[in-house]
């Protein structure tokens, strides 16, 4: 016997699972396939958001939309879900230098930032704790997912509908048909790829043009006074409850294996030594691979020559902020002739295939 749903999602990591996600709350069917791996860019991440991008001090692309949503979005999934995963927390940008911090005083008056950065110099973190020689200043509307109770907590709930398929998709199953499409005994009208850098290996979204970086994390246990907020120099201090931390993250562009090399562990290891004046233990080292592309924008939206196939994917870095946003502006596109962003729109790779 067929079943049938109105849409079928591949992958289940942030992007699959927050489409899902809105998906349901307009009332639609939805089948999630993933299949289950230890290690996935989602799992690995920090799921920190922060509004503003460091070095130049600029806002992050529209993140006073993404941030609006965010606030809205989360909780209300939390709620659903009976889990709880979304924290609004401190964030402080500990000063490299005395340049650094005139760079931060000259943009305080800057309208493209002045809403996310705090005239409180000096205020916030223990400096026994951190290194900290320059002082330190609060960014404003920040915090983190814990990426991990989201995505178990959502398979729970879309197996509670009958809507959750812990499998590796298989391509050649896939059958077109007008208007539809038709996987293993399941029907539905359209079906959305959400894979990620494994996107690469689809036969209908292979010509996305990655750009992958591939990062590295410990988890730490640490004795640190400032165990709810996020503390930057170098790298990040997420806090995870429990005197655990997250701290990362690398970037490394050419290798696209989920594996933990030793010149990241060194360079997390040095950067920690220059933030931290407490002893720490490495709990834990992983390693992923961001699905990030060309242009560094989303990538939503239809095949250019099978409007049943969807896409929902090129999250990059940036994940937990972007995720929302598209997935509701997809929706739009989808049932409410809305229009998607012609610089997230998937068919910008199309002329060139
Ligand atoms: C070290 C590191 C730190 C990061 N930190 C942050 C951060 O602090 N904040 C932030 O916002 N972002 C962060 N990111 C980025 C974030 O992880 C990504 O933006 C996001 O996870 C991408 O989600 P995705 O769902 O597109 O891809 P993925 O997480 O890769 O999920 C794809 C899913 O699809 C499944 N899948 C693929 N192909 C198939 C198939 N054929 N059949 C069935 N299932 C399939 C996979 O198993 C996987 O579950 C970080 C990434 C890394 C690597």
């Amino acid at each position: 016997m067929i079943r049938n749903f109105d849409f079928i999602i591949v992958g289940q990591g942030l992007a699959g699972t927050t489409l899902a996600h809105i998906f349901l709350q307009r009332g639609k069917t939805v089948l999630v396939i993933d299949e289950p791996r230890e290690i996935t860019s989602s799992k690995v991440a920090a799921g920190v958001w922060n509004p503003v991008v460091f070095k130049k001090y600029t806002q992050s692309y529209i993140a006073p939309t993404l941030l609006a949503f965010n606030k809205t979005f989360y909780p209300v999934i939390e709620q659903r879900l009976e889990a709880s995963f979304f924290h609004p927390r401190p964030y402080y940008k500990v000063f490299s230098n005395e340049g650094d911090v005139n760079h931060w005083r000259g943009k305080l008056h800057n309208p493209d930032v002045e809403q996310f950065l705090s005239p409180e110099i000096f205020t916030g973190i223990d400096t026994q704790a951190y290194n900290a020689p320059h002082g330190s200043a609060p960014i404003l509307d920040c915090g983190n997912v814990n990426v991990n109770t989201y995505l178990a907590s959502s398979a729970q709930y879309f197996e509670s509908l009958g809507g959750y398929l812990p499998d590796t998709f298989d391509y050649n199953a896939l059958e077109l048909k007008a208007g539809s499409v038709e996987y293993k005994g399941n029907s539905a009208d359209k079906i959305i790829f959400c894979e990620g850098l494994y996107a690469r290996f689809n036969p209908w979204w292979n010509h996305i043009p990655f750009s992958p970086a591939k990062g590295e994390v410990f988890v730490i246990e640490a004795q640190l006074p400032e165990n709810e907020a996020i503390v930057n120099k170098g790298v990040f201090i997420v806090p995870l409850g429990n005197n655990l931390y997250k701290v990362g993250s690398t970037y490394r562009w050419g290798d696209l294996e989920n594996t933990i090399t030793e010149p990241a562990k060194t360079e997390l290891i040095e950067k920690l030594n220059e933030l931290i004046n407490v002893p720490y233990t490495i709990i834990e080292h992983k390693a992923a691979v961001r699905p990030a592309v060309v242009g560094r924008r989303p990538v939503v939206g239809l095949h250019h020559q099978h409007p049943q196939i969807g896409v929902f994917n090129g999250l990059g870095s940036r994940g937990v902020m972007l995720a929302p946003f598209f997935a509701n502006q997809f929706a739009d596109y989808l049932f409410e002739n809305g229009e998607l962003d012609i610089e997230v729109d998937a068919k910008r790779f199309t002329q060139t295939v």
